[in-house]
């Protein structure tokens, strides 16, 4: 893997198979959110590198190898780009973490399931029947319908899963048999500059995988308009990806959106009956809302609880929030990072200022914490946080924070559980805790979310699909809807008997 030297020598933008630095000459500093000090430096790309990497694309899109290339060695590619990310495991996740602030655990765990996604898509595409043939009504007609590559594809990523939110997207784009410019977040752009390398190293014929680092309102927006981009694939806000949506629409590109999400979390008092049940469905409520410091697409961070365990239950997961153990990811025995920017810590402490003039009441964190060795005064920290007492008119539980925040709100009927679960403008994820086998199935039937957990929360599966609801974006990536994003469908119809049609008859 290139080290920080070699990065800032050779740049970090990939157009055509070669590292460049920045037309500009303009470069970034990378900090780690631990301490806010620098560890590396990456090239600050604009529209004219933009320009340069996505006309290599379509290049190699129009000329080149890959789209070609025979699916089983497709398959075979990502299998290579797999094993290479299990190679490079610990020095990948090291990375994600230094870059994100996440635990290294969690960055590790992270580098896994990126793994997982290329061999899942090499599976996928490798299983596959060529194509389908259709009954044309007649034996002198042979009718089949192929999938195609969809050609250029813009990946535009976030900084809370930087490797993985770039996997589900790399990995289906070039099972298809695509080429793209990926644009990581500005903040975070470091693991996904090691997998080109990777990429390249796999075999991956030159120009097919281009990256440019640089921001969202010029690569990024660049890449959404640019004429030779046929796919915009986007994870991240909502308001960003309002303007991706806006500034692809002229062009008529296809366009898939993975937005954010307030998601609730609903538990049953039948669920606490029991002191394991209870302690399962406390611990899991903690998980939820605070693992990566709530900086997940879906952290449960509305905490729906049915009024009669609401004393209880609050009481118990505000205590053992106090107890997780913050600090630099890559310290041992720390639970939870730091955010990952000064911003977004100003973000969340404006969020946790509202909620208080609001009238909720702290029951745990909404503070920065204490330095000590392991938590540099400079570093991003900011407790985890329990608000009870909240209400759906509260910003707090209306917007999406996007930090260690659980807002605790509450009901008395299964009627009432639905409906505060599903009163959110996003509908990305959701759980319902109950020991009623038929309550569970109801509730989940009625929960308007993309991914529904019933007595879990948060796993995944890369065969199932990821996506949201309402203003939680618009398709699907993982499982075989998140191929399908990066196909185009063609009718074949071959007449094997050509006749005069005589419609006219002069
Ligand atoms: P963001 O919207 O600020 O940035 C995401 C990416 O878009 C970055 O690469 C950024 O540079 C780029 N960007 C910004 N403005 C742009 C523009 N005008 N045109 C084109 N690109 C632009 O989001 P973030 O703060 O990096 O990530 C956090 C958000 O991502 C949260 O809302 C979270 O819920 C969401 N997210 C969603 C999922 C999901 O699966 N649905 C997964 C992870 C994160």
């Amino acid at each position: 893997m290139a080290d920080s030297t070699e990065l800032r020598a050779r740049g970090t933008i990939h157009a055509g198979g070669e590292w460049r630095a920045a037309v500009s000459g303009a470069t970034r500093e990378i900090l780690d959110p631990a301490d806010a000090l620098p560890f590396a430096v990456v090239a600050e790309g604009d529209e004219r590198d933009t320009d340069l990497a996505v006309a290599a694309a379509r290049r190699a899109f129009d000329e080149g190898p890959w789209p070609r290339t025979p699916v089983a060695e497709r398959a075979a590619l990502l299998r290579r780009v797999a094993a290479l990310l299990t190679r490079d495991r610990e020095e990948l996740g090291l990375l994600e973490s230094r870059d994100a602030g996440k635990t290294v655990e969690e960055g590790r765990v992270d580098i896994d399931c990126v793994a997982d996604a290329f061999r899942y898509f090499a599976d996928l595409v490798a299983g596959e029947a060529p194509g389908r043939v259709v009954d044309a009504g007649t034996p002198d007609v042979h009718s089949v319908v192929v999938h195609e590559p969809v050609g250029v594809c813009a990946l535009i990523t976030p900084w809370n899963y930087p490797l993985l939110q770039a996997s589900w997207k790399i990995a289906p784009a070039l099972a298809a048999g695509n080429t793209f410019v990926v644009k990581p977040s500005e903040i975070t752009p470091l693991t996904t500059v090691a997998l080109i390398d990777l990429l390249t190293e796999a075999g991956l014929p030159a120009g097919t995988a281009n990256i440019v680092t640089g921001p969202g309102h010029t690569v990024g927006a660049r890449l959404a308009e640019h004429p030779d981009v046929d796919l915009v694939s986007f994870t991240g806000g909502l308001v960003s990806g309002t303007k991706v949506a806006q500034a692809a629409a002229p062009g008529v590109k296809k366009v898939a959106l993975e937005l954010g999400g307030k998601n609730p979390n609903v538990v049953f008092a039948d669920a606490c009956a029991t002191d394991d049940g209870f302690d399962t469905a406390v611990d899991q409520a903690l998980n939820a809302a605070f693992i990566h410091s709530g900086q997940v697409c879906s952290a449960g961070a509305r905490l729906i609880v049915e009024e009669t365990v609401r004393d209880r239950f609050v009481t118990e997961i505000a205590r053992r929030a106090e107890r997780i153990r913050l600090g630099r990811g890559t310290e041992d025995g720390v639970e939870c990072g730091p955010l990952v920017s000064a911003q977004q810590r100003a973000k969340v402490e404006a969020y946790v200022e509202s909620a208080l003039q609001e009238g909720a009441v702290l029951r745990s964190g909404g503070k920065r914490p204490e330095p000590s060795a392991a938590r540099p005064e400079a570093g991003y920290f900011y407790e985890p946080t329990v608000l009870d007492r909240c209400h759906r008119e509260m910003r707090v539980v209306r917007e999406e924070v996007f930090g260690p925040v659980l807002t605790v709100e509450t009901f008395r009927t299964e009627d009432e559980a639905v409906a505060l679960a599903n009163d959110t403008e996003y509908g990305l994820a959701g759980a319902v805790w109950t020991a009623d086998a038929g309550r569970a199935r109801r509730v989940a039937g009625r929960l308007r979310h993309g991914t529904v957990w019933i007595n879990d929360f948060h796993p995944y599966l890369p065969q199932a699909e990821w996506g949201g609801f309402g203003r939680s974006g618009v398709g699907r990536e993982l499982g075989p809807a998140g191929l399908a994003e990066y196909r185009e469908t063609k009718h074949v119809y071959q007449n094997l008997a050509p006749r005069p049609v005589r419609w006219f008859a002069g």
